[in-house]
């Protein structure tokens, strides 16, 4: 069957990983050294390149420490994913886009999101501030003294 994930390319999704993971060049997971030579390509996965830190000696590759680190699903089809949910596409209509199982789906669009979600800068609120939520209880069942208004 034809599915989406199967048309994209693995060289461009590697590409497109660098360039957001390290849009000024490769720099090394742990020290964040610039001094790092390319060292080979993935033994299964030929689109990802090796690396080797000249500062610290760490070896890593284009999806070491990332979410997409180890995973079952090739990279491709995490980037499928990414740009189904960008078109607001539901976890049932991704996974038959994908040919995945939506319980696979599922899993995967938590995780993205909550990636997402935790490299968003902490807001910081400054002047005036203005609510326009409210909580209101609306009774205690049962307990009738409890929303007794108090003098
Ligand atoms: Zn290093």
């Amino acid at each position: 069957m034809l599915t989406l994930s199967r048309l994209i390319d693995d060289n461009k999704c590697y590409e497109t990983v660098r360039q957001l993971r390290w849009p000024h060049g490769v720099c090394c997971v742990d020290c964040e050294s610039a001094s790092v030579t390319k060292r080979g390509k993935h033994e299964t996965h030929p689109a990802r390149q090796r690396y080797v830190c000249g500062d610290c000696g760490r070896q890593f590759d284009d999806l070491t420490d990332s979410l997409f680190a180890g995973r079952h699903q090739p990279l491709r089809t995490w980037i499928a994913c990414l740009y189904l949910m960008g078109l607001n596409l539901s976890n049932q209509q991704i996974a038959q886009e994908l040919s995945l199982h939506k319980d696979d789906v599922h899993q995967m669009t938590s995780e993205l999101r909550q990636a997402v979600a935790d490299k968003r800068p902490e807001v910081q609120l400054s002047g005036t501030v203005e609510f326009d939520e409210v909580y209101v209880t609306a009774g205690h069942k049962g307990q009738p003294e409890q929303v007794k208004k108090r003098p």
